[in-house]
């Protein structure tokens, strides 16, 4: 019997134009920007897969939850609807909006972060290692050697290898690790999950020293969906039971409510601790707001609250990460090097691959962007040695194992017709790649460079 296809568990209600120009235009445009993609006008970008934060489409009842906003400035009925939801779905007891989920992290490190603090993790997102470097921290990537080969196939290459975070403790102390990040997925790593079992193992190791254990939560049901795929035992649980199962084991979370939660903006802190959550009540009214809305207004935390609900729905979830591995198994049938298995999110290309002849200093990433949206208005973004940034002691170029041009697509917004525009797109840059040449960094700032670097052609 002919397999069950999937189809999305919605169907169109409104449709937002999008403008596409001629090669030529695209030429000229990229060139003023200066070759970094974060320049362009939106409105010059035909399919934006610069990210999927902030860029889902919400759905009509999180547009009709708008509406119930109650901009109280203390104690709203909208912030206690958030915050219920949060507790019954991830279990934490404590809970503190944010305006995104670096914010979540600015006013949790201001907690626990000093100056030569060790924080351990499976492959630190880039503000995670923003906030903790410019605290004078030290990130330790822990994650599994399996996970560096782009390749391989592994259920779980966001799992964290428990001997090396071992190993961290013993050499540094664990009196100088206030806390292990777990992200969940993976997003330096490229969407990948970590398993139930990992998050135990991890869970056992910071429990025995006492360490603190923070899930970085931006893609936590992606992360279930792909326990309910390949983790053996957990195929008959909801991915509602996967999640809380999940944050069982965490001492609390960051979250940025502009990937899973289907938002455009938000985030919060969600803690077990009543101590910690009141030390972090005053970071939050420095930097955010008070502590009941903390940079959000009523109304995004009805439609955070509404869209905790749906974003752990299985459905929503199967036609989401069905449609992102729809891209990747079209590239791999016309022979274009990709990081396997598949994201949640997103597929990465690997531009070492794809450009064998370009010098990973010359920013091969960089240039497959470049090339992908002049070729089709595809914007993806660089994961490689730009976002890589410089040591912050030596100011030495510190390129990654892998060169990746991430393609990350938003929540409810593509058809599959436009997964065929990438595909075909990207085929016209591999068939002409030879010919295609490196950059050159003209201008860079002092951290989190990739934002704003301008290039040049070599
Ligand atoms: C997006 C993201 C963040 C930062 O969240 P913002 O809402 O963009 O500030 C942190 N960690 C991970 C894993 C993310 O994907």
């Amino acid at each position: 019997m002919e397999k069950m296809p999937y189809a999305e568990p919605w169907r169109v209600k409104m449709v937002e134009h999008i403008n596409m120009l001629s090669k030529e235009e695209r030429q000229k445009k990229i060139e003023e920007a200066e070759f970094n993609l974060f320049n362009l006008s939106a409105e010059d970008v035909y399919i934006d897969l610069i990210t999927d934060s902030g860029t889902s489409a919400m759905s009509d009842k999180q547009w009709s939850a708008l509406m119930l906003g109650d901009e109280a400035y203390a104690g709203s009925k909208s912030f206690k609807k958030m915050k219920n939801k949060i507790t019954e779905l991830l279990g934490f007891p404590f809970v503190l909006p944010t305006h995104q989920g670096r914010a979540a992290e600015n006013v949790l490190f201001s907690a626990l972060v000093k100056e030569g603090s060790i924080v351990p993790g499976n492959a630190h997102f880039d503000t995670t290692k923003g906030h903790i470097e410019y605290r004078k921290g030290i990130c330790v990537d822990c994650t599994i050697d399996e996970a560096s080969n782009p390749t391989l196939y592994h259920p779980f290459k966001g799992n964290l290898d428990p001997d090396k975070l071992e190993n961290t403790i013993q050499k540094y102390g664990a009196e100088n690790i206030p806390l292990v990040v777990l992200t969940v997925t993976c997003n330096t790593g490229g969407g990948q999950p970590v398993s139930m079992e990992n998050i135990k193992s991890v869970h056992e190791i910071c429990k025995k020293y006492s360490i603190k254990l923070i899930f970085d939560s931006a893609r936590f049901s992606e992360n279930a969906y792909f326990i309910k795929q390949r983790d053996p035992g957990f195929e008959n649980k909801s991915i509602k039971e996967i999640v809380k199962e999940m944050f069982s084991y965490a001492d609390g979370m960051t979250m940025s409510a502009k990937k899973d939660a289907i938002i455009n903006m938000g985030g919060f802190i969600a803690l077990n601790s009543e101590a910690l959550y009141r030390e972090c009540c005053t970071f939050n009214i420095i930097f955010e707001g008070y502590i009941t809305y903390g940079g959000m207004s009523g109304r995004d935390m009805e439609t955070l609250a509404a869209g905790l609900e749906e974003g752990t729905d299985f459905n929503y979830l199967q036609a989401r990460i069905s449609q992102v591995a729809y891209l990747g198994e079209q590239l791999k049938k016309a022979g274009i090097p990709l990081l396997e298995p598949f994201g949640g999110h997103a597929i990465y290309v690997d531009a070492m691959k794809f450009f064998p002849h370009i010098p990973q200093i010359q920013y091969p990433a960089q240039v497959l962007g470049v090339e992908l949206y002049v070729e089709a208005g595809v914007r993806g973004v660089e994961i490689g040695t730009v976002l890589a940034d410089r040591d912050p002691v030596s100011r030495q170029e510190r390129p990654p194992k892998i060169e990746l041009l991430r393609l990350a697509i938003p929540r409810r917004v593509y058809t599959n017709n436009h997964i065929d525009m990438i595909v075909w797109g990207l085929k016209q840059v591999w068939n002409r790649r030879n010919e295609c040449k490196g950059l050159k960094i003209k201008w860079e700032a002092p951290i989190m460079r990739h934002f704003t670097a301008t290039f040049e052609k070599i």
